[in-house]
């Protein structure tokens, strides 16, 4: 029986997740969804960003399909973005970020990369305290061997079994020798491990600029949480934006999808939001935590076929555009 834990926490997650729950009925009608909550909307009526009980039913499904959550840019006592927790608490170690071409106008052709994200450490563990008086604010940076191997030797492993052929790791050793530099020294070492893969390594900086002017030259990146994070978005608008890129985490035996964008506050409640990012990250989930690749094979054609079609919500084509429902009822049409 296949078992997946929702939650759609905030914004245009009330919209994006239902439509791929949608999705993912057409295909599996046996499949047993729990719900459960996080976020903002939670946290003001519970107190809580993340209740025990979500991880609890995330835990007992082994799979969870998660939306996005508001992180405000200032501090709000006793709140915590709840993605990055439950990636923690998940030990979900590794964040899966392809971006692949898409039969859209604002896609570059032939662009197929993966950013592969370290989950669980570096500022993301937000050690952050502050001194003088609140006049000077200090983060620690925490990069391990142990965290650093484990996502290394899935990333290699990934690149062998999905035919890719290079690796590039991703850092600023030039500059933090004893975090990034340690980061660099342990994921060359789990390469020598897999020669038939090709490693090499780049600067973050100048990740960045490859990133802007020639992204065919990427196959998989391997990086540190925060480098990952601002480099997928940047691939993201690659493969057509951010209403389309999907992610999964994956780690020590529980998997959760979830879209790279936000919360979208703008326009959520609108019934707008591109909802391809949340099915194409179901998508992950059935290609690589269900062992179900035709299923994923599936949605990923009908996705495609409607795109191909001219069919789009408002971010890809702003006029004649479709709602999410309208565009999610013709991706189910085509399953
Ligand atoms: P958060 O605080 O959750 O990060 P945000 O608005 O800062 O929210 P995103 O949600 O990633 O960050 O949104 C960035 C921009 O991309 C916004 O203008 C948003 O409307 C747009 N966007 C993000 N996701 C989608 C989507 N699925 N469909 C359409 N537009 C989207």
């Amino acid at each position: 029986m296949v078992r997946l834990c929702v939650i759609e926490g905030d914004g245009i997650g009330h919209e994006v997740v239902p439509a791929a729950v949608q999705v993912l009925r057409a295909l599996l009608p046996d499949i047993e969804i729990e719900t459960a909550e996080a976020g903002m909307d939670t946290f003001i009526r519970t107190g809580s960003a993340l209740p025990e009980s979500t991880l609890e039913t995330a835990r007992a499904c082994g799979a969870v399909l998660f939306g996005a959550a508001q992180s405000p840019s200032y501090p709000v006592e006793g709140y915590f973005v709840p993605g990055v927790r439950l990636r923690q608490e998940l030990r979900c170690y590794a964040n899966l970020r392809p971006a692949r071409w898409l039969p859209v106008p604002t896609a570059k052709p032939d662009v197929d990369l993966l950013v592969v994200r370290e989950n669980t450490e570096d500022l993301y563990l937000q050690l952050e305290h502050t001194r003088d008086s609140g006049e000077t604010g200090v983060s620690e940076k925490i990069i391990t061997r142990a965290a650093t191997e484990r996502v290394a030797r899935r990333t290699f492993e990934m690149a062998m079994s999905h035919g890719r052929e290079k690796v590039t790791i991703v850092h600023k050793a030039s500059v933090l020798p004893q975090t990034d530099g340690l980061f660099r020294k342990v994921a060359f070492e789990v390469a020598k491990q897999y020669p038939e893969i090709e490693t090499d390594d780049l600067l973050v900086d100048t990740a960045a600029y490859w990133m802007v002017k020639d992204p065919l030259r990427f196959d998989v990146l391997l990086t540190p949480n925060l480098y990952g994070d601002i480099l997928s978005d940047m691939a993201a608008a690659w493969g057509g934006g951010l209403g389309l890129a999907p992610s999964l985490n994956i780690g020590d035996g529980v998997a959760m999808a979830e879209p790279v964008h936000g919360c979208a506050p703008d326009i959520a409640g609108r019934n707008v939001a591109n909802p391809t990012a949340c099915i194409m990250s179901v998508a992950l989930l059935l290609r690589l935590h269900w062992n179900m690749p035709e299923l994923a094979d599936r949605v990923e054609n009908a996705v495609r076929s409607v795109l191909h079609d001219g069919l789009h919500t408002a971010d890809i084509n702003h006029s004649a555009a479709l709602s999410t429902t309208d565009f999610t009822n013709e991706i189910i049409a085509r399953l």
